[in-house]
Order: C-alpha cells, then sequence, then structure tokens
C-alpha cells in the first residue's frame, strides 16, 4: 500500500463518523479510498478497479464521468453555483421541473425541490397531513405504511419504516401510525401462496382503510421494489389495488420511488409498469444520475390547489431546504434526462434485463440461494443456511458480507443487506461488463455458502 493511501486511510479513521457503519470494526481495517470513475467502475487510490455493482449505494444511473453531466455541471459553475428558491427561481430548476413532469405518470404538475431523498419523504408526508387540514378535515392525521418498508432516516420517515433494525432504537420518538404487511411472497407474514392468495397483502390495506379512512390521511409505499427492506418484489397487480382502495376510501397516495425511479426497473417509474399514479411522488437517488444530491417531491393538481389562498388563509406549504433547486444539481439531472434520450437507455435496458434475468435463474439452482427476486436491474438473492425450511443465516455470520468480501477480491464491489446479495448496477452499464458482474457474483456466492 503507497503511504498516500496509507495517510489517508489514518486522516479518515482520526476524523470521519461513516453512516450505517460500526465504527469500531471500521477503524480495525484500512479503509478503500475511492480516487475516480470510469464508466460502470470505480477505481481505488492504489489503481485496483471495482464494477460498481450497487450503482454507489444506489444513486448511478449511466456510470460515472458521463461527459455530458460532466459538462453540464461545469457550465453551471460558470453562470452561478447556488440561489435560492424561496420567492423566484432559477434557469436549470424551471427547466428541469418541466422535463420531469413530461416523464412522470400521467397526472403529475407539480414540483417541489429537496436535497435528499429522506427530505423529500418529510415533504411528502406534510403535505399530506397539511392537505387534509386545509380542505377542513383536521381528523386526518395518520399513516399507513408497509412492514419492510424504507423511506430514509429522518424521523417522519422513520415513523413511516419498517425495518425494526434501523427504527425500533427511535421508537418513543415516533408519531403513530398502521402498519399494513410487506408483499413479500418469499415469506409470506399471511402464510399464502401467489396467485390462490389473489394478492390478500394488499386486501389488508383495504382492511384498515375501511376501519380507519376517516383517521388516515395517506398511504405511503415503495412501488414493486421494498430495496433497502431486501429487494423484496411485489407480485403484479398489487399496486393498482392499492390504488383503488385509496381512490374508494378518500386517501392520498405516496409512492416513494428513490430507489426504483430512472430506469431502475425497466420503465421510468415503477409505478408506470401498472399505469398508477400516485398523489405524491417522491424522487431522489438517480435523479442526477448519482452525480449531486436532489430530491424532489411531485403532486397532482388536487394537492397544489388545497394550498392556494390569501395569505392570512395561512394555507402556504411553511417548508423549505436551503440549498433546494440548487441550480448545479438541476443542470445535471436536466443532462442525466437527455442522456436517457440519447443513448435510448430504457430501449437498450431491455436486452440486458432479458441477460440478467436469465443469468439469475442460475443463481437459484445453488444449495444455499433460497429466493431470487427482481424487477429490472434491481435483484436481490437470498441466502438461506437450509433451502427447504428456509432457515435463514444467523446475523453473527455476515454471509451477505462474506459474499461481497469475495467479489470484492474479484474486481466487484457489492454491499448486502443482511442475508440478500444485492445486485443493482448503473442501468447503463456495458454487457461486458455486466457479463463480469454475474459471473464473480455467481462464483463467490458459491465459494461463500458452499465451503
Ligand atoms: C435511499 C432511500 C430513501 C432516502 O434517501 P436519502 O437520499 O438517503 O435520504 C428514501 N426512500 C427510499 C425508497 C430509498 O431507497
Amino acid at each position: 500500500m503507497s503511504d498516500s493511501t496509507k495517510k489517508l486511510g489514518e486522516l479518515d479513521k482520526e476524523f470521519v463518523w461513516h453512516p450505517f457503519t460500526q465504527m469500531k470494526e471500521y477503524e480495525s481495517k484500512d479503509p478503500i479510498v475511492i480516487e475516480k470513475g470510469e464508466g460502470a467502475y470505480l477505481i481505488d487510490s492504489e489503481g485496483n478497479k471495482y464494477i460498481d455493482g450497487v450503482s454507489s449505494l444506489w444513486v448511478n444511473i449511466h456510470g460515472h464521468k458521463v461527459p455530458e453531466i460532466d459538462k453540464a455541471i461545469k457550465e453551471q459553475v460558470d453562470s452561478i453555483s447556488h440561489s435560492t428558491l424561496l420567492g423566484m427561481t432559477n434557469p436549470p430548476a424551471a427547466k428541469l421541473a418541466e422535463q420531469l413532469i413530461n416523464i412522470c405518470p400521467e397526472g403529475l404538475k407539480k414540483v417541489f425541490y429537496s436535497g435528499d431523498g429522506a427530505s423529500a419523504v418529510e415533504v411528502a408526508l406534510k403535505m399530506s397531513f397539511q392537505y387534509w387540514k386545509n380542505k377542513d378535515k383536521p381528523e386526518k392525521t395518520k399513516f399507513v405504511y408497509l412492514e419492510n418498508g424504507y423511506h430514509g432516516d429522518t424521523l417522519g420517515a422513520v415513523s413511516v419504516g419498517g425495518i425494526d433494525l434501523f427504527h425500533s432504537a427511535f421508537k418513543e420518538l415516533l408519531f403513530d401510525t398502521y402498519k399494513a404487511p410487506s408483499y413479500y411472497c418469499y415469506r409470506c407474514p399471511l402464510n399464502k401462496t401467489y396467485p390462490s392468495c389473489n394478492i390478500a397483502c394488499a386486501g389488508e390495506v383495504e382492511k384498515i382503510l375501511s376501519v380507519h379512512h376517516q383517521q388516515i390521511c395517506a398511504v405511503i409505499l415503495e412501488p414493486y421494489v421494498q430495496a433497502a427492506g431486501g429487494m423484496i418484489v411485489s407480485p403484479e397487480g398489487y399496486l393498482k389495488k392499492v390504488r383503488e382502495y385509496c381512490d374508494k376510501y378518500d386517501v392520498l397516495l405516496i409512492l416513494d420511488e428513490v430507489a426504483t425511479g430512472f430506469g431502475r426497473t425497466g420503465k421510468m417509474f415503477a409505478c408506470q409498469h401498472e399505469d398508477v399514479t400516485p398523489d405524491i411522488l417522491v424522487i431522489g437517488k438517480g435523479m442526477t444520475g448519482g452525480y449531486l444530491p436532489l430530491s424532489a417531491t411531485i403532486t397532482n393538481q388536487k394537492v397544489y390547489d388545497a394550498f392556494l389562498g390569501d395569505y392570512e388563509e395561512y394555507k402556504t406549504f411553511f417548508h423549505g431546504h436551503s440549498y433546494a433547486g440548487n441550480p448545479i444539481s438541476c443542470a445535471a439531472s436536466i443532462a442525466n434526462i437527455e442522456v436517457f434520450e440519447k443513448n435510448n437507455t430504457l430501449t437498450e435496458l431491455k436486452e440486458k434485463i432479458e441477460y440478467f434475468e436469465n443469468e439469475l435463474k442460475e443463481f437459484s439452482g445453488l444449495e444455499h440461494v433460497g429466493n431470487v427476486r427482481n424487477k429490472g436491474l434491481m435483484a436481490g438473492i437470498e441466502l438461506v443456511e437450509d433451502k427447504e425450511s428456509k432457515k435463514p443465516y444467523e446475523a453473527g455470520l455476515k454471509m451477505g458480507w462474506k459474499v461481497a468480501d469475495k467479489a470484492l477480491e474479484n474486481e466487484v464491489m457489492l454491499r448486502p443487506l443482511g442475508n440478500v446479495v444485492v445486485l443493482m448496477p448503473p442501468i447503463g452499464i456495458p454487457m461486458e461488463d455486466l457479463k463480469k458482474l454475474m459471473k464473480v457474483t455467481f462464483r463467490s456466492i458459491k465459494e461463500a455458502t458452499e465451503s
């Protein structure tokens, strides 16, 4: 290891506290220092290259150092780097909003900018809460969320989060909610089997709404894939049913596409697989192609109109973040959307998804692979100690990490979720790199679990 890498590692360990990281463990190792990127590859300070198998934690879309996005950022810096969106605008923020409405499901009309996914979720929660106050139904205050759901780490988002490992420590700080079961077919919370279940998990959402709808302001969920929950994929038809129930009981539907948006599932947004339009759509992560922080809460006209009034009616949405609509981030996001068109990204993706799904079928044959699921280029491979009984590996064995460590030796960077090996490469990944990712991951699972 070079002296400069060693020095950076020491500096980092002395001064940086890392997210979602047990620092005691971190301090005992030499950290990888990522210095550069190139296409689907990350390059560390020692010159080692790794395929970015989880898109730098689910944000990267077309790869690293995309010329069009780099150029857009540089050009914007030459004009201005930031000005406020409170009561005024900037060119990229205005132009991007139009483009977002063009690619969003029909019916969404207004874009509210924030910085991270969690902030955009807070906005969605507060908007739907205030919506009913402005509509003279102040008793509609509660949210319905799903077990295994994840919407970010701020307290509102944690209140509607369904992952005990992340959320239980903060329980006393959270507001009251209604929890519906996860759409987790492999370990069905209702002990049913698809399709004979007739999507009974969606029926559980209806049960809650039918009893409590007068107190409920919104249902929030991740359409098609509960990402952080373990890349859990919903059955076809689930989303449409929930949309129908929300309409029937006059409750808003918030769809969190922070992870699934921007082509990840094969369509621009996951809800477009079922022609469902939410009242509020939340996007983030891939919005700038994975270059800069930017998120948005996008609403229909109905939600927006409820906030219109004379100043002294106090219907204003009193919420905002300092860097909302940052022009550099918005310029990167415009370039990101333009690259989709220029490279025919969604069309090219079809062939990649077909290959990906074919390869994934092979994984099911491995001795300790209990379940393989995917939507588009998002996949979860669930490792089990015993296939027959679906007995999970004990958490202390860190089986997911054993697989990731093996992959790292073979130039592939992964980050598992417990016993679930996650594959979520940039959708712009060249075919040959995708092939390498699949081969290395397959071998790493086999070696980690069968030796
Ligand atoms: C990552 C994620 C968030 C939170 O986004 P941040 O930018 O990390 O705050 C919210 N919802 C979903 C579905 C996510 O995957």
